[in-house]
């Protein structure tokens, strides 16, 4: 592209769109894996086909492509592998509720025809993600691009199931599993959310069955569970109720008796009535006692989470109430049960008490405790431990967390960590390959099973060997029957991205992308999925591939509004990044996360953030296009002492700038690498050394000129490519209109620091310029003189060597121009009249005096002063408007009753920092009216 003069105002949408179109059809994104040069990965963390562009995925990206952009330019061959998630709950719930508005539901459809429609939404509208990745300007390799249900990622699921199970890491079993009751399936433990609900405490007497007027009394904050009871526990120490150990009690509204047993591990002998209550099918504490008293297990509830007949025969409630409480929910149950518990004398008291439930994390709905067969994945085997080696890979520092605090949570949750239950009671999703033969299962179980009941694997018994393979079998071992039934649930959505790393590589192909690039590099992710997908794939690449799956994983923040609270559309504060990079711009929007991704829990995220990295990228526009301007005549590579002071200052604070840039990004610093460049590119290549250069650009045709137009445009591009992981879109369309070599500046090399270019003498005479130069500017401020008045300088110094540097040609210069001086004088013998004086402190530590002298022609002043009196009188005015209108909402007693508190605090902010600038508004004005007094 030839170096076409840049428009007058930045416009990204156009520039976005063309390069993001160049750079694909190039193929720049694309990797060889063969090709010489040191591999570099990052395997994205697929984003679920339900989804669209979020702040999160927004922040996680702009990351891993800063990542990426940089290794790329570092001479890497970066391959950066995109893909989606299937989303098992989630996007079948998305079906669902489009089914409902049809009016269907999925048992109509059946599931062949329901998981079809699913395929058709995912080929619809599945891929909105990764247009929008596209948009970001994620320099994947779209050719790679894969999904967790496509074919070969499908038969990676199969051959890993297949394998853990053969070792034995994988098996069926009866378990207490968190139920959501709306969903209709099993969830992990991490998949509910606790949530602190307002309840009650009941109190309850069990009555000794072989004591007159004897009793327990229990506490529990759901009676109705009291009908699955299989055994008091009291503590074996407690005096008041040991002696009651081995004795039975009547449980309430059945004709059963139960035990009582001493536990000291279920039972806290401080709290409650000392007597705890033990419902195995039903609660995951009493379900641990249980197995250790070797107590029945009841199940009451069905799978909607329903009481049903046969669980209520089984639990003996009584006859008369077994009708009431068939088909009733938990809840309903509750408030039938308290009536007939109070009827019975048997109810104490009931008291409001807060405790914690469990939610399902996709839908909110309460989850139940439920005993079903469920597939669980073996993570702590003593023979061979999934978690033990993963555990191992993070304490040796074979796979670094960063920021490394993660890493105690990490330990904590991996030597505490429970039997995975793999299984979902869903249609979308890897259908577990393991298959029942239809004769043995019909034997075995009692009455004739129809297809649709075998799509309840409750029903099919737990002692029916399913065989477990890739593929359906042939013939039944047992019978010989060619008939099989695949196992209906389907893979916690889960256990297919555990493997993301090496299927999308290739695996189980031997393909040379893992030979290349597994172990991956850097895993990019933010920690609210630490354990449901960072852990299991470390647990599954070391299974699997014996080796680890990535060697860092950056875990970053979650973006918060500008208060700290999470975005969510119910409370209004959602910032949409499609709105925003649309508004600002994509670079605008990648540098203010980029700036903001520091260590920490969260990112607190305002609008402003983004408008003021807008300007920024305005800024770099408006300095390409004064180089453009600046370019006529020749450009000469003059040796670093022939080049003037200004730049050598400039070059020298570029290197620093690219050893503090690398330095940042090596240790995974976006937020310094960020304000570095910011910094650089702002305060010292905009704001001093443009201005520095324009004396002698002025005189085109000087040997200067040329070294200078040289240097001018070589730090320019190098700063681009410095920039371009940050901001891709701008730095491209700049890059191609300066003077540069390539084709693209995402593929030339990443600038590399050159300490033959530090000078510190240049450093320290420009810093000497700047302490001046800022002190007559701020002399201007106090004094309110015009910025462009020409005043007239006088500098002391008791230092020989100081005094001799100002006075230098290029030095005295450089100050006489950017402070506005008329005239400039070093240690005169008679401090002048009529001057303020400004005590420097030099940048070596020195004391010296600087001397500004008011001008003798004070008409111009007279106008300036007249200006800013009226300027600062109408904001005067502004101000005390809107401190009145503030008063007034703030005594309105209606509305500070009804307003969020957030909105009144907001308001007060607001009225106390007006009245602070009210105040300096007013003693600048007294100062202003008795400056022009003086002039006029
Ligand atoms: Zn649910
Ligand atoms: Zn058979």
């Amino acid at each position: 592209m030839s170096e076409s003069p840049l428009t007058p105002a930045y416009d990204p949408a156009p520039v976005e769109a063309r390069w993001s179109s160049f750079w694909e059809q190039r193929g720049f994104f694309q990797v060889d894996p063969v090709r010489e040069a040191a591999p570099y990965c990052i395997v994205i963390p697929p984003p679920n086909i339900t989804g669209s562009l979020h702040l999160g995925h927004a922040l996680n990206n702009t990351l891993q492509d800063v990542l990426i952009r940089w290794r790329r330019m570092c001479g890497d061959k970066a391959l950066w592998i995109p893909g989606t998630d299937h989303a098992g709950i989630a996007t079948q719930n998305v079906v669902e509720r489009q089914l409902k508005a049809e009016k269907k539901h999925r048992d109509q459809l059946g599931r062949t025809a329901f998981i079809e429609r699913v395929w058709q939404w995912r080929n619809e509208s599945g891929r909105t993600i990764i247009t929008q990745l596209k948009k970001l300007g994620a320099s994947c390799d779209w050719s790679r691009e894969r999904f967790t249900m496509d074919e070969g990622l499908s038969a990676a699921v199969r051959e890993v199931f297949v394998r853990l199970y053969n070792d034995g890491l994988i098996y069926r079993g009866e378990r207490l599993i968190n139920w959501c009751p709306r969903c209709q399936t099993a969830l992990s433990d991490i998949e509910v959310e606790h949530e602190e609900t307002r309840g009650k405490m009941y109190r309850i007497k069990y009555p000794l069955a072989d004591e007159a007027d004897a009793f327990l009394t229990v506490a529990t904050t759901r009676p109705e569970t009291l009908l699955g009871d299989t055994a008091v526990a009291v503590h074996p120490d407690d005096p008041r109720f040991n002696r009651f150990i081995g004795k039975r009690v009547r449980l309430p509204l059945t004709s059963r008796t139960i035990p009582v047993v001493g536990d000291p591990i279920l039972v806290d002998r401080e709290f409650g009535t000392g007597a705890v209550k033990i419902t195995p099918g039903h609660d995951f504490n009493d379900y641990e006692a249980g197995k250790r008293h070797q107590l029945p297990m009841l199940s009451l509830l069905d799978r909607r989470g329903l009481m049903t007949e046969p669980g209520l025969r089984l639990a003996h409630v009584l006859p008369d109430h077994q009708s009431t409480f068939t088909g009733k929910s938990a809840l309903q149950a509750r408030e039938l049960i308290v009536p007939l518990l109070q009827n019975d004398g048997l109810l104490i008291t009931i008291e409001d008490h807060r405790h914690a439930v469990g939610k399902c994390y996709r839908c909110k709905t309460a989850v139940e405790p439920r005993l079903s067969p469920q597939w669980f994945v073996k993570t702590n085997d003593p023979q061979q431990s999934l978690a033990a080696p993963a555990i191992e890979a993070v304490r040796s520092g074979r796979i670094r967390l960063i920021p490394e605090g993660w890493a105690n949570n990490y330990f904590g949750w991996m030597e505490q960590i429970q039997d995975w239950c793999i299984s979902r009671q869903i249609w979308w999703g890897h259908q577990i390959p393991a298959w029942y033969c239809k004769n043995c299962v019909t034997k075995s179980v009692s009455g004739t099973l129809s297809d649709q009941d075998l799509s309840f694997s409750d029903n099919i018994s737990l002692e029916v060997t399913p065989l477990i393979q890739q593929d359906a079998p042939r013939s039944c071992p047992a019978c010989g029957s060619q008939q099989f039934v695949q196992d209906p649930d389907v893979l916690d959505t889960w256990f297919s991205s555990a493997l993301w790393p090496f299927s999308t590589l290739g695996w189980p192909e031997r393909t040379n992308e893992l030979a290349v690039f597994y172990p991956t590099s850097t895993l990019v992710t933010s920690f609210d999925i630490l354990f449901f997908w960072v852990a299991r794939m470390i647990m599954m690449g070391l299974y699997v591939m014996k080796e680890i799956p990535f060697r860092a994983v950056y875990i970053h923040a979650l973006v918060r509004d500008a208060e700290g609270q999470k975005m969510s559309k119910s409370k209004g504060n959602v910032i949409d990044p499609l709105e925003i990079m649309s508004k600002y711009g994509t670079d605008a929007l990648r540098f203010t996360l980029a700036s903001m991704a520091s260590p920490g829990r969260d990112i607190r995220l305002a609008e402003e953030r983004i408008a003021g990295y807008r300007n920024f990228a305005n800024k770099l526009w408006n300095a390409a296009r004064f180089i453009q301007m600046n370019l006529d005549g020749p450009r000469d590579t003059a040796p670093p002492p022939a080049r003037s002071l200004a730049d050598r200052w400039i070059l020298s604070r570029l290197q620093q700038c690219i050893t503090e840039t690398t330095t940042a990004l090596e240790r995974y610093r976006f937020d310094e690498a960020a304000q570095s460049l910011y910094q650089f590119m702002w305060h010292e290549y905009c704001d001093w050394y443009l201005e520095l250069i324009k004396p002698a650009l002025a005189d085109a045709s000087s040997p200067v000129a040329a070294a200078t137009r040289q240097t001018l445009v070589e730090s320019f591009e190098q700063l681009l490519r410095l920039l371009h992981p940050f901001m891709p879109f701008i730095t491209e369309e700049l890059w191609q209109a300066v003077p540069h070599h390539g084709q693209s500046v995402m593929v030339a090399p990443y600038p590399v620091a050159n300490s033959a270019l530090m000078d510190n003498t240049a450093e320290q005479q420009i810093s000497l310029i700047q302490t001046i130069v800022t002190g007559v500017r701020d002399s201007r401020v106090t004094a309110g003189i015009a910025p462009g008045q020409k005043l007239e300088g006088t500098f002391f110094s008791t230092d020989q060597h100081t005094a001799q540097l100002v006075t230098q040609e290029t030095i005295r210069k450089a100050i006489i121009q950017l402070a506005r001086l008329s005239h400039w004088t070093v240690n005169p013998e008679n401090r002048p009249t009529h001057a303020i004086l400004i005590p420097l402190t030099l940048p070596d530590g020195q004391q010296a005096d600087l001397m500004v002298q008011l001008p003798q022609d004070t008409t111009e002043i007279a106008d300036y002063l007249a200006k800013e009196l009226v300027k600062n009188q109408k904001e005067l005015e502004k101000l005390a408007a809107q401190m009145a209108r503030d008063e007034k909402t703030l005594s309105n007693a209606q509305f500070l009753a009804k307003a969020p508190p957030a909105e009144v605090e907001k308001i007060k902010a607001r009225h106390q920092k007006s009245q602070l600038e009210c105040r300096v508004l007013q003693e600048g004005l007294q100062r202003l009216k008795e400056r022009s007094q003086g002039v006029s």
